[in-house]
């Protein structure tokens, strides 16, 4: 058993609590949370203005590609698009176990205990077993020509099939659908259903582009120029309303969501699905800013993620939350700073079927700890302060063990 005390304890509870002078016990769970608790073995003193938080989790990324730095196109989705299918390969093949660890290091130092990794591959398996931060692995499914579709199916099981051998208490096993416009229904309901009866959590892209809401809905536009060039089926092959439907009674995440209509909005709330939100990879691609105000009003939880190193240029989860806090100007910025500790760590929980992102008896131990420049009057301003002065965190917990 452990007792952390430091000056400011966040629950992250949907109260948002913040204790002053407080401790937490622990050993692999949340034992107790308070004020003058029994005594430990090991009992640490964080220090002068220190902190002590749930662990940030980052809902989404995509580490297979880690290597690409300056190579591919920003400031235009199809463009980056096409960039990304041309320089795919060799992408991949530069992301070998030192790309990973450098990956994963970067999420470590910035305090994120798990991440949602999208694999497309299965080759970042043989790194990501080891990983010392929890994983939920997501393997996705892509692939529109019909006439490919058995062969695609066997793939993806055959990479399901050995992540699943993966699984232990930090490896859990989840699927994505790429998006509407890249997945053939009948892939679809084929790997939904494996979801559905393996109770794994779902993630979907959706909406990303004013590209993609042309597409689904005109079967116009760029995308149908894109589809001509690489593929020869130039059709929608669903409409968005019924794309959403196909995740009902699955624990669903949707990707992005920037293009998403009022009534797609209201869908993704009555299936009680999640977004996950990823501001800097929305503005590297120019594809515009997800209208947070919506996405309360509808009372829809939602994460903030990084996305990968394909359109971000960290994996930093503070940093990213800052863009967020910059971004959204039309957010008060007191209020919006609790929403976004939130995003990453209670909801991002949610969103991946994790027991951790809260201080809480029978929680995960998954613990952060870091100190700010100086003291904080202002309570209600603890989480803006933390978002504008925290790059790097002092101590990482997992299950209650520092890593
Ligand atoms: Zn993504």
């Amino acid at each position: 058993m452990i007792k952390l005390k430091a000056d400011y304890v966040l629950l992250m509870d949907n109260k948002n609590t913040i204790l002053k002078n407080a401790e937490v016990i622990f050993d692999k769970k949340i034992i107790d949370v308070g004020y003058d608790l029994e005594k430990c073995e090991q009992e640490i003193y964080l220090g002068e203005n220190s902190i002590l938080m749930p662990a940030l989790i980052n809902s989404h990324t995509h580490l297979e590609f880690s290597s690409n730095k300056t190579l591919l196109e920003y400031g235009d989705f199809i463009l980056w698009l096409n960039s990304v299918i041309e320089h795919r390969e060799n992408l991949f093949i530069n992301c070998k176990g030192d790309c990973f660890k450098k990956a994963v290091d970067e999420m470590k130092k910035s305090g994120v205990c798990a991440f949602g990794e999208i694999s497309s591959t299965g080759d970042d398996l043989r790194y990501l077993k080891h990983s010392p931060l929890k994983v939920v692995y997501f393997n996705e499914i892509i692939g529109t020509t019909p006439a490919a579709v058995d062969m695609l199916y066997q793939d993806f099981q055959a990479r399901l099939n050995e992540s699943m051998e993966l699984q232990n208490e930090k490896f859990k096993i989840g699927i994505s659908i790429h998006s509407p416009y890249s997945v053939h229904p009948f892939l679809m309901d084929k790997v939904l259903n494996i979801a559905r009866s393996e109770n794994l959590p779902v993630q979907t892209h959706f909406m990303e582009s004013k590209a993609e809401r042309r597409w689904l809905d005109e079967g116009e536009g760029e995308f149908k120029l894109f589809f001509e060039k690489h593929f020869k089926n130039a059709k929608p092959l669903i409409k968005p309303i019924e794309f959403i439907e196909k995740f009902r009674g699955l624990k669903a995440t949707f990707i992005h969501c920037v293009h998403a209509n009022e009534e797609e909005f209201e869908k993704i709330k009555e299936i009680n699905a999640s977004i996950a939100h990823c501001p800097v990879s929305n503005r590297l691609l120019n594809v515009g800013l997800l209208d947070l105000e919506k996405v309360k009003n509808y009372s829809i939880d939602y994460s903030v993620a990084t996305d990968g190193l394909s359109s971000n240029y960290s994996l930093n989860l503070f940093k990213e939350i800052r863009a967020a806090l910059l971004m959204h100007v039309s957010l008060h910025p007191k209020y919006l700073a609790k929403d976004l500790l939130k995003a990453v760590t209670k909801n991002a929980a949610k969103s991946l079927g994790l027991n951790n992102g809260e201080i809480k008896k029978g929680k995960d131990a998954d613990l952060i700890t870091f100190k700010l420049p100086n003291s904080v009057e202002n309570l209600e301003l603890l989480p803006l302060q933390i978002i504008l002065h925290t790059n790097e965190v002092e101590k990482l917990y997992i299950n209650g063990k520092e890593v």
